[in-house]
């Protein structure tokens, strides 16, 4: 199970699922680049890894830009040499109803959101190729398989991820890439602290668990898809919701 000595980039590292995602993939001696927007978040994301034994390297980059993911690439197989594992966790919301929604509201979620996983996903493929083996693990959301009033902009490029996930897996199997999905439901994070108490409770009562999700009751899910038992399995989504859309 253990990613030791696997070169492992996590974008969106800085906080929430990502920052979970690398500690748990450090923890298992894997060598974690932390991705971000903001510095003082992958600072401290570094710092902790570190603190707790493991090794980190921290890496600024907007996903959502070819540039910068061209570059941080660069830099990782300058360092590296090669990437093991890329969890695509990178995402915003920009929550509006479709009549109000605007043209900016959308091509933000879909670019950092969808088009963050092309970018990375096929700079990674170019490296995990040669190698033969790999593991890319996305972060779509239960709102990509039932929706969301209020996020058709991030709907769609969580369903995208789906879509995205089952084509790129076909591409690659006979290389030895697993490429899969996990879908989070409600996960206790910045993203979702916005939430009304109201919201919050009427949420709950779509949740069999009754409880909202960790960012690490996702990590374990990642850190079984990045590891060597998860051989055989491949183009697959697996929720984890606390029962939400299985009920
Ligand atoms: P979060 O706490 O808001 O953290 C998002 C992270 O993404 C931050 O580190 C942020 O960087 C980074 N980021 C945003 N835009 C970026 C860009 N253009 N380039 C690089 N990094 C960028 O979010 P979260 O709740 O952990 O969500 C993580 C992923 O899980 C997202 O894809 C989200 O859609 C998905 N998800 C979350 C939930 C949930 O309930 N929380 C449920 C389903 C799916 P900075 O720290 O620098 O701002």
């Amino acid at each position: 199970m253990s990613p030791t000595g696997k070169i492992a980039l996590v974008t969106g590292a800085g906080r929430g699922i990502g920052k979970a995602v690398a500690l748990k993939l450090a923890a298992g001696g894997a060598t974690v680049i932390v991705n971000s927007l903001s510095r003082p978040n992958i600072d401290a994301a570094v710092a902790e890894i570190v603190a707790s034994g493991g090794q980190a390297d921290g890496m600024a980059a907007d996903v959502s830009s070819p540039a910068d993911v061209l570059e941080m690439f660069g830099k990782i197989i300058s360092r590296y040499g090669r990437i093991d594992i890329l969890v695509n966790n990178a995402g915003i919301t920009k929550d509006q109803l479709l009549l109000r929604m605007t043209d900016e509201d959308w091509d933000e979620v879909i670019d950092t959101d969808l088009k963050s996983v092309f970018l990375c996903t096929r700079e990674a493929f170019k490296y995990m190729v040669k190698e033969r083996k790999g593991r890319v693990i996305n972060i779509s959301s239960v709102v990509g398989l039932i929706g969301n009033a209020g996020q058709s902009n991030y709907a769609a490029a969580k369903a995208g991820i789906i879509g995205f996930t089952r084509a790129a897996s076909r591409e690659v199997a006979s290389r030895g890439i697993n490429v899969n999905a996990v879908a989070p439901g409600f996960i206790e994070t910045d993203m979702t602290s916005r939430l009304t108490e109201k919201q919050k409770q009427e949420l709950l009562s779509r949740i069999p668990a009754g409880c909202l999700g960790t960012p690490e009751d996702v990590a374990e899910v990642v850190a079984f898809l990045a590891s060597d038992a998860s051989r055989y399995i491949t183009g697959q989504v697996i929720t984890v919701d606390g029962g939400m859309t299985g009920a």
